[in-house]
């Protein structure tokens, strides 16, 4: 499937929104004032977003619960529910734009919506475009028993089961290391 620059901008977006939620109480929330969430806006460069609030805050809160539900669906009917509310709460408008140099793409956030509401809509259409392209699973929680961190599976025969943080994408190395070693052995 074709994943333009903008998709590939909103999927690292919603997969880094998604993995700020612990899955235990034992661990911080990655997003837990105002300056964090300013962070989260630069860092991947969310467009036209104004002045951000405490009610901002509690919104992208909400909107990340419900990302992380479609990374957890058990299958693409489940995933289409989701992501038809997400966007359909968020009222998109979608329009085509050729900003900062990027060829023709089309953006979905209505003119002036909060930064809940935008990531709700472009983050929700790259999401609802691995579910027409018949690719639901690739958006996966990593199987490791203590992360289940949320990612987007890119690689080609969709065999990718970790997520790439340092101590999951170390445990892929050493599988793939010993299945060579036997492979040669044997
Ligand atoms: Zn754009
Ligand atoms: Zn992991």
């Amino acid at each position: 499937m074709l994943i333009t620059h903008d998709t590939r901008c909103a999927l690292d977006a919603v997969v880094d929104l998604v993995n700020t939620a612990p899955e235990d109480d034992a661990v911080p929330d990655g997003l837990p004032n105002l300056a964090a969430l300013t962070d989260f806006v630069r860092k991947h460069e969310i467009s036209d977003v104004g002045v951000l609030s405490e009610f901002d805050l509690s919104a992208v809160r909400k909107v990340r619960g419900r990302f992380a539900k479609v990374f957890a669906a058990p299958d693409a009917r489940a995933a289409a529910g989701l992501i038809n509310e997400l966007v359909a709460a968020a009222g998109t408008t979608p329009r085509l734009t050729d900003h900062d140099g990027y060829d023709w793409h089309v953006h979905y956030f209505a003119p002036g919506a909060s930064i809940a509401d935008h990531l709700a809509a472009d983050c929700g259409m790259a999401l609802a475009f691995f579910v027409v392209a018949g690719e639901q699973e690739r958006l996966r929680r990593c199987e490791a028993p203590d992360c289940r961190r949320a990612f987007v599976d890119l690689s080609r025969n969709r065999s990718r089961r970790y997520c790439d943080s340092r101590t999951c994408g170390n445990r892929l190395h050493v599988a793939a290391y010993r299945a060579r070693r036997k492979e040669a052995a044997g």
